[in-house]
């Protein structure tokens, strides 16, 4: 194993600390910043409630032109966005254009749809006709927003957006490993004639993190690992804090017999090493029916060699950047070698490559696993793709499911019925039909895992929701009356009036409901 510096981070409750930014693929330096010192907390929760109350009075027009701006702001900016990405984390621009994509999608769609969606929903009610009932979403208040590095601009962007339309004032601490990438982020967002304190970044690990839960937020969107959203839910648990929860996986992919396999090859393939594998969706396992695994272990050996160049993002050609950070690094090697060393048969790749800072894996297939290996039942988070022949396609579903997490999985067949069918039977968030991942840059359709991959859901309508309460408004349809029919005094005649009124109104045919209305 090499030995490439970690990017560094000097953290001591010092207010003069700072977190380094660094390129991985060369050890670049590209930046700096101040560590939020823990002692401001206090004052910035406070801003933000401040700020938050005239930012929802302000009304829906006013933020939809700030996102309006923060669009523009976004859009001029592309260049410098992805090439920060490209840098602080060594992938292929294409990949980061991707993720900026959608992100700048989510912001348009929310343009587009936020009036709707948020639109007050009245209810007619037949027992209480005078009076109009009416559901409206009620911003949680001051939403912080706790984000890990893997996908920088799509990950910060969706909570930002969904918190900031519906009214909410927010408060981010990015990663410490993307710290460079979420400056750029911010100058476009203050840029827009957001007022002050209605965002706000703060930067540090998880220890700031913890620290901004204490400070009592309205509202919780975290993304990042299982165990760091455990620590998060536990701590949103004893605050009553509600939260979203955006966690790990170990996602799968499942291949039929007659499945295209030139197909399924190229797309499990990019499922599986795209971002470097470093995606909570990526293909970590993938089941397929014995017949055909050998020529389509075969075809995505060649794929690999074919089309993945591993290397510094910067660089042209390169098509699978190095990983972004030394801890990453080491638990793929410790899995990868500790499943060979437990006699998993190597295909291709199985090592961190020469140069790139030591921060290189190979893409690596590998089959022969089996469940107790640590690769099969913890996410890797790297350019691995394990390999097991099935005989039955319900094996598969059986095992995707008995992993205890899911967030994305695939189904590669010609037979639409079949693999709807199977998609149904699969516990995740996210099933698609030979093709994965596409439902991440949809930002339409909500997104979210179930089991151990987390809970709630971002982006969509749902996403709009999840930053909302529903909040009921009741107000007399016409001139009050002097009594309703519900307060005193309780008389026989309204007790005989209701009870003719639940035997008539809920009978369930007309034969029973005629009886009813004209029997005693
Ligand atoms: P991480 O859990 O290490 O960190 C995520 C964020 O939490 C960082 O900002 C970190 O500083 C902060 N943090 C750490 N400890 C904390 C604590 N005790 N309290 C509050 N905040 C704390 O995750 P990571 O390494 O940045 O990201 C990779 C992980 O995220 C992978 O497991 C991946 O699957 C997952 N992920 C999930 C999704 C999804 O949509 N489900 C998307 C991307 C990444």
């Amino acid at each position: 194993m090499t030995s490439a510096p970690q990017t560094p981070v000097y953290l001591n409750g010092q207010s003069n600390e700072v977190i380094v930014s660094t390129s991985p693929a060369s050890g670049r330096k590209l930046g700096e910043v101040r560590v939020t010192p823990l002692s401001e907390l206090p004052s910035i929760m406070q801003r933000a409630r401040e700020a938050q109350k005239a930012w929802f009075e302000a009304g829906l027009a006013f933020r939809l032109e700030v996102l309006r701006r923060w669009q523009e702001n976004l859009r001029r900016d592309f260049d410098r966005i992805v090439g920060m990405v490209v840098a602080e984390q060594g992938r292929p621009p294409f990949e980061a254009l991707t993720e900026f994509l959608t992100a700048i999608e989510l912001i348009a769609y929310y343009r587009r749809s936020a009036r709707r969606a948020l639109a007050p929903k009245r209810h007619f009610i037949l027992l209480d006709p005078h009076h109009q009932h009416w559901t409206v979403r009620q911003p949680y208040g001051v939403v912080l927003s706790i984000t890990p590095w893997n996908f920088p601009i799509l990950l910060s962007v969706a909570p930002l957006v969904a918190a900031l339309v519906t009214g909410n004032a927010v408060i981010w601490k990015p990663s410490e490993y993307s710290t460079q990438v979420a400056e750029l982020l911010a100058r476009t967002l203050r840029g827009s004639g957001i007022p002050e304190g209605v965002f706000q970044l703060v930067h540090g690990t998880g220890e700031v993190g913890a620290a901004l839960i204490a400070q009592q937020p309205d509202k919780i969107c975290f993304t990042g690992s299982t165990a760091t959203g455990r620590k998060v839910a536990a701590a949103a648990g004893e605050r009553l804090i509600p939260v979203t929860l955006e966690l790990g996986a170990k996602d799968a992919a499942l291949v039929l017999e007659d499945a295209d396999l030139d197909r399924a090859a190229h797309g499990i393939v990019w499922g599986a090493l795209f971002n470097a594998g470093q995606a909570c969706l990526s293909i970590e396992r993938l089941y397929v029916m014995r017949a055909v695994a050998e020529p389509l272990i075969q075809k995505m050996a060649a794929v690999i060699e074919k089309f993945v160049t591993v290397g510094d993002g910067v660089a042209p050609r390169v098509t699978m950047g190095a990983l972004t950070t030394q801890a990453q690094l080491e638990i793929v090697d410790r899995q990868v070698r500790e499943a060979l060393a437990s006699g998993a048969r190597l295909i291709c790749g199985g090592k961190v490559l020469e140069g790139h800072n030591g921060r290189a894996y190979a893409p690596t297939i590998l089959t022969d696993v089996t469940p107790e290996m640590r690769l099969m039942r913890e996410e890797t988070f790297g350019p691995v793709l394990a390999v097991v022949p099935i005989d039955r396609p319900e094996e598969g579903v059986e095992a995707i499911n008995a992993l205890g997490c899911g967030l994305t999985c695939s189904v590669w067949t010609r037979n639409r019925a079949r693999g709807l069918a199977l998609m149904e039977r699969i516990e995740v968030g996210h099933a698609s039909l030979n093709d994965h991942i596409i439902t991440a840059s949809v930002p339409q359709v909500p997104w979210g895992g179930v089991k151990n991959s987390g809970y709630g859901r971002s982006r969509g309508v749902e996403g709009l929701y999840d930053m909302t309460y529903a909040k009921v408004y009741s107000a007399e349809r016409f001139a009050p009356l002097p009594r309703e029919l519900f307060w005193y005094p309780y008389t026989p005649f309204k007790y005989n009036l209701l009870r003719r009124f639940i035997n008539v109104y809920y009978a369930t045919t007309w034969r029973e409901r005629l009886a009813a209305l004209f029997g005693r």
